[in-house]
C-alpha cells in the first residue's frame, strides 16, 4: 500500500497517544489542564534506549536503523542507513530513487545529516545519486564545509565512489507526465506531494543524531531547494537536549527556523510535544497565515527519549521502534476544524 493511502487510513496505534488524545480532545477540559495532562504522559515515561523515531510510515526504515543500535551501533550509523532503506525504495515517490521530478522533469535531492558533535553535512539540488544522506555524511566528514550543491555536490560524490544513476523511474515519470497536463503549480496539503523522511536515533551511549532526505517539493520550480538540507529548519541535533526533524512545506520550516526553535524551547523546559506544538503554532499564528492550505509536521526527542510529534493537519504520523515495538503512531494536529 502507498505510504500516502496508508496513512489516509491509519488509525491510532498507540496507547500513550490514544490516552493522550482523548485527554486533549475533552471539550470539557481547560487547556491549561490539557497540557499539564499531556505533559505528564510523556515526561514520566521511562524510555529504555536505543530508539528511533521517524517521519511518515517507514517501518522498514526505522527497523534497519534499530538492527544497527541493538547491535550496538551509534545513533549516526543507524539515521543514514535507516534513511537509505526509503532513498532506495522506488515506490516511495518523494524520496532518492523514484522521487517525483521538478516540473521540468528532473529529480533532485535535498539531505543532511547531524551527529551527537553538533558537526553536520547537506546536500541541495543534487542530482544523479540515490543516497543523497550518505553523500551529506561525506560532506561533514570529509570536507572541511558544511553544504555542497548541485553539480559540485554531484562530482564530489563521484569522486567519492557514488554511482550516477537515473533516478527518474517510469512510475513517477508518467506521474509527472499526468500533472503537465494541467500543470497547476499549487503548493498544497501533504496528501499527495510530499513528504520527507526524517529520522532521529538514540544510541545506547544516549548519543542522539539525526537526518534527513528528500526530493522535495513535486513539481518544484527548477531550482527550488527546500527546509530538509537547512541544518535549524529541516533538522537540528543538540546531543545535551535532544533534536528535532521536519516535514512538510519546507518554505514555511524556513521562515521559522523550525528544528532548531523545537529544541530551543525544549531546552527551555517544554516536552518534545509542547515545543513541537510551539513551533507549529508560530506558523499557524503569522498574521494571515495561509495554514489551511499547506502541511507541516514535526517530530522530536529529548535527551531521556521523550517523544513528541505534531502538524498542522491531520494524517501526519510519525514511526517509533522503542522497546522491541516497530510502530506508527498518529500525530495529534492543529487544525480540527
Ligand atoms: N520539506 C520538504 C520540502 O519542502 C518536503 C517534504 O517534507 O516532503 O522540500
Amino acid at each position: 500500500m502507498k505510504r500516502r493511502n496508508f496513512i489516509k487510513n491509519a488509525s491510532l496505534t498507540s496507547v500513550g497517544i490514544a490516552v493522550g488524545s482523548s485527554l486533549l480532545n475533552c471539550a470539557d477540559t481547560p487547556s491549561e489542564e490539557k497540557k499539564t495532562a499531556t505533559a505528564a504522559l510523556t515526561t514520566n515515561a521511562k524510555t529504555p534506549l536505543p530508539l528511533v523515531i521517524a517521519t511518515w510510515h517507514v517501518i522498514d526504515a526505522t527497523a534497519k536503523a534499530m538492527e544497527i543500535l541493538q547491535a550496538g551501533g551509534n545513533a549516526l550509523d543507524a539515521v543514514e542507513q535507516g534513511c537509505m532503506i526509503e532513498e532506495a525504495n522506488e515506490k516511495g515517490q518523494s524520496v532518492g530513487k523514484g522521487g517525483l521530478p521538478d516540473r521540468d522533469g528532473n529529480v533532485t535531492l535535498d539531505a543532511c545529516i547531524m551527529d551527537k558533535h553538533g558537526n553536520c553535512g547537506s546536500v541541495v539540488y543534487l542530482q544523479d545519486i540515490t543516497h543523497a544522506v550518505s553523500v551529506a555524511r561525506k560532506v561533514m566528514e570529509e570536507t572541511p564545509h558544511v553544504m555542497l550543491a548541485g553539480e559540485g555536490a554531484k562530482q564530489f560524490a563521484v569522486t567519492k565512489g557514488f554511482k550516477p544513476e537515473d533516478l527518474l523511474t517510469d512510475a513517477s515519470k508518467e506521474a509527472w507526465e499526468k500533472w503537465k497536463i494541467e500543470s497547476k503549480y499549487k503548493p498544497i496539503i501533504n496528501i499527495e506531494n510530499h513528504d520527507t523522511i526524517g529520522m532521529l536515533a538514540i544510541d545506547k551511549n544516549g548519543d542522539i543524531s539525526g537526518a534527513c532526505t528528500t526530493s522535495g517539493l513535486a513539481y518544484k520550480m527548477g531550482g527550488r531547494v527546500g527546509d530538509s538540507p537547512i541544518i535549524g529548519s529541516g533538522l537540528f541535533v543538540d546531543n545535551e537536549i535532544g533534536a528535532a526533524v521536519a516535514t512538510g512545506l519546507g518554505e514555511e520550516v524556513v521562515k521559522t527556523v523550525g528544528s532548531f526553535l523545537v529544541v530551543e524551547l525544549m531546552r527551555q523546559g517544554k516536552s518534545p510535544q509542547e515545543a513541537c506544538e510551539e513551533a507549529i503554532s508560530r506558523i499557524v499564528n503569522k498574521p494571515n497565515s495561509n495554514y489551511k492550505n499547506f502541511q507541516v509536521g514535526y517530530i522530536a526527542v529529548n535527551k531521556q527519549g521523550v517523544t513528541g510529534s505534531y502538524s498542522i493537519h491531520q494524517w501526519f504520523s510519525m514511526t517509533k521502534f522503542n522497546d522491541g515495538v516497530n510502530e506508527q503512531i498518529q500525530s495529534d494536529y492543529f487544525n480540527k476544524t
